[in-house]
């Protein structure tokens, strides 16, 4: 299956949920769900009972969606859940969360998963030193996130590294904010994850 490259507010509006996909635009009231809250497609919202299996699909959609992640590579990643030791739902979680293109999301230096992923698909950024390009790269506890000499070059970087002043991360992350380098403290644990996915729902959905 291709990847979508159509407009992300129509996921949030199928969705019938904000996912922030679009960076600084989910915090406005030009968010779509802020405007028009129903369906693409529909003016008349329609109210239809939804069978089990439709629930478990629409997270399972919702995690692909907000992590900007094609059915192959969910598959993929939810088959090395199943092979790590504990509760597959949360190794899920764990390993989307320990993409590249999220903890590069994650550490500011980039407005949504889109264009992180599309920054490390252009080769600016590093890890340990080395040009990583692989958007679905799966960083370790000490590894180490830095842009590459090509991408400190780029107008964006000057535009990021005022950006990232004194913005927060998460815990289990650090950013040394003049360098522009990030370092994984450790793994995330579930309440560093995205809550409002229902990681059960997902496992009964690839579990049929
Ligand atoms: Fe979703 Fe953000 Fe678009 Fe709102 S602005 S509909 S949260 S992607």
């Amino acid at each position: 299956m291709a990847r979508y490259t159509g407009p992300v507010c129509r996921l949030c509006r199928r969705q019938g949920e904000k996912l922030f996909l679009k960076g600084e635009r989910c915090f406005t009231p030009k968010c779509a769900i802020e405007r028009r809250n129903y369906p693409p497609g529909s003016h008349i919202s329609r109210r239809r009972r939804i069978s089990e299996w439709g629930i478990q699909l629409k997270e399972k959609q919702k995690a692909r969606f907000i992590y900007s992640v094609m059915e192959r590579q969910m598959r993929l990643h939810f088959a090395k859940a199943q092979r790590r030791p504990g509760a597959t739902g949360e190794n899920l979680l764990q390993i989307l969360e320990t993409r590249l293109d999220n903890v590069v999301f994650r550490l500011g230096f980039a407005d949504s998963r889109r264009q992180s992923r599309q920054l490390v698909r252009h080769g600016h950024l590093m890890v340990n030193g080395h040009k990583t390009d692989i958007p679905s790269f799966i960083v370790k506890a000490g590894d180490t996130i830095s842009w590459t000499q090509r991408g400190i070059k780029t107008e964006f970087y000057k535009v990021r590294i005022k950006e990232v002043q004194g913005k927060a991360v998460p815990e289990w992350l650090s950013l040394d904010q003049q360098a522009m380098e990030g370092r994984v403290l450790n793994l995330p644990q579930r309440a560093d994850m995205e809550r409002k996915i229902e990681d059960r729902l997902i496992v009964e959905f690839y579990s049929r």
